[in-house]
C-alpha cells in the first residue's frame, strides 16, 4: 500500500474516517487518531463526540431510570405507611367493622349452611333404611355420651 497523494512512499498510517492510505508527511494526527486531512479530521472529530454524546445519554438514562424506580419505591413507602398510619388511628374501628362484617358473612353462610342440613332432612325418605341407620348412629352417639 502506498499513500494516496504520493505514489512513490509506502503508506504507514490510514484515515480514521475514511480510509485512504497515508505517509507519515499527509498524515493529519488528532490525539489518538490519524486523518488524510482537516476534512476528515473533523468528521471523526464529530463522530467521537457523537458516540460520546450516546454514551453520557445512556448514563443519563440510566440515571434517570434510577431516580424514577427509587421514586416510585418512595412513593409506595409512603402509601403503605400513611395506611398503616390511618390504620393505627382508627385500629378499633376497623377491627371492629372488620369483625362486624366477618360475623355478618359467618352468621348467613351458618343459616344457609342450617338451612341447606334442614331442607335434607326433609328431603330424605322418612322410613329408608339410610334414615334408620343414620339414626341409629346418632342414637349409639348418645349412649356412648351417657
Ligand atoms: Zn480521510
Ligand atoms: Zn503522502
Amino acid at each position: 500500500m502506498v499513500c494516496l497523494n504520493h505514489p512513490d512512499r509506502e503508506a504507514v498510517y490510514k484515515c480514521a474516517a475514511c480510509g485512504k492510505p497515508l505517509c507519515e508527511e499527509c498524515a493529519v494526527v488528532d490525539e489518538a487518531d490519524v486523518y488524510c486531512s482537516d476534512e476528515c479530521m473533523q468528521k471523526g472529530i464529530a463522530a467521537k463526540s457523537r458516540s460520546s454524546y450516546i454514551i453520557e445519554d445512556t448514563a443519563r438514562n440510566n440515571r434517570k431510570r434510577g431516580v424514577k424506580g427509587f421514586v416510585t419505591f418512595v412513593i409506595i413507602l409512603i402509601i403503605a405507611a400513611v395506611a398503616y398510619y390511618f390504620y393505627m388511628q382508627n385500629k378499633e374501628k376497623i377491627d371492629s367493622h372488620v369483625s362486624e362484617k366477618f360475623n355478618t358473612v359467618s352468621s348467613e353462610a351458618k343459616s344457609a349452611k342450617d338451612a341447606f342440613i334442614e331442607a335434607g332432612h326433609k328431603k330424605a325418605p322418612t322410613d329408608s333404611k339410610y334414615r334408620r341407620q343414620r339414626e341409629g348412629i346418632v342414637n349409639e352417639g348418645k349412649t356412648q355420651k351417657r
